[in-house]
């Protein structure tokens, strides 16, 4: 089994990740309101959570909190959960199933996060800060704690704003030469949506531009979902510079649809 000390150091090692792009990217305008909304929610009581059997009953244990404040079912809590949880219990199997690096449960009101991704602690941070805004969304919408499951295009519209707000998230943190690798894909994006060159920009191993975000990634699997990550945000910011922020939109949800329908438990 882990330990909680190895849980809470997987986890300090993300929260000081998040603390690092926080400060870097208030430096940046457009995100400043975004991302403060998302940080307040954490900034009361915010507590991290293990798995664990009690008797025959499934349940869970505070393992770290943000604040000495009672803990309530509406603070903001995330479950850091490791290969090892399996042998708890069926439902950590099941969720642990959907999860390549985090999501977020309504009807539980909790983040999920991989404990033992493949990936940096600062990408983890990353997709943290983006689970940290489906969460203000279903607070926003009192879909807290209710079985209220998203309609798939109710799904894909909030996916895609949650990706504008993350393409403008990379160019905050990434530096000067990420947002040089991130313009040279994005014209050529704009060129081939505009019928100017005839085929898409090469993708595979662009993500690489991502190592200025988050460090360096060793898995294949991992450096496939850079790519894709890295193509999505161009696409976006493609679109925001070229289109109406109508068209903007609906050409973003054509593009996401085909991947989302797949996936949309998982992120
Ligand atoms: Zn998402």
């Amino acid at each position: 089994m882990i330990s909680d000390q190895e849980r809470v150091e997987v986890w300090n090692s993300i929260n000081e990740e998040v603390e690092s792009i926080v400060v870097k990217a208030l430096s940046y305008g457009l995100i400043r309101d975004v991302l403060a909304e998302r940080m307040n929610q954490i900034s009361n009581i915010f507590a991290v959570f293990k798995p664990l059997m009690r008797g025959s009953q499934f349940t869970f244990d505070t393992i770290w909190r943000s604040s000495q404040k009672k803990f309530s079912m509406q603070d903001v809590k995330v479950f850091l959960w490791f290969p090892e949880d399996d042998q708890l219990h069926m439902n950590v199997v099941e969720i642990r199933k959907l999860l390549r690096y985090g999501l977020y449960h309504g009807g539980l009101d909790t983040i999920v996060l991989n404990g033992k991704s493949d990936e940096t602690a600062r990408f983890m941070a990353f997709c943290f800060i983006h689970e940290l805004g489906h969460a203000l969304i279903a607070k926003k919408e009192g879909r807290r704690l209710t079985p209220y499951i998203p309609t798939p295009e109710e799904s894909l519209a909030e996916e895609v704003e949650m990706k504008t707000f993350d393409y403008k998230l990379l160019l905050a943190i990434g530096g000067p030469e990420y947002i040089a690798e991130s313009e040279k894909m994005t014209d050529a994006l704009i060129r081939y949506r505009t019928c100017k060159e005839k085929t898409l920009p090469l993708l595979e191993g662009k993500g690489l531009a991502l190592d200025y975000c988050f460090g360096p990634v060793k898995s294949d699997r991992a450096k496939k979902e850079r790519d894709f990550l890295f193509w999505f945000s161009c696409e976006c910011a493609a679109a925001d510079q070229t289109l109406s922020p109508e068209l903007a939109q609906k050409e973003k949800y054509k593009l996401l649809a085909p991947f989302h329908h797949a996936t949309r438990e998982k992120a």
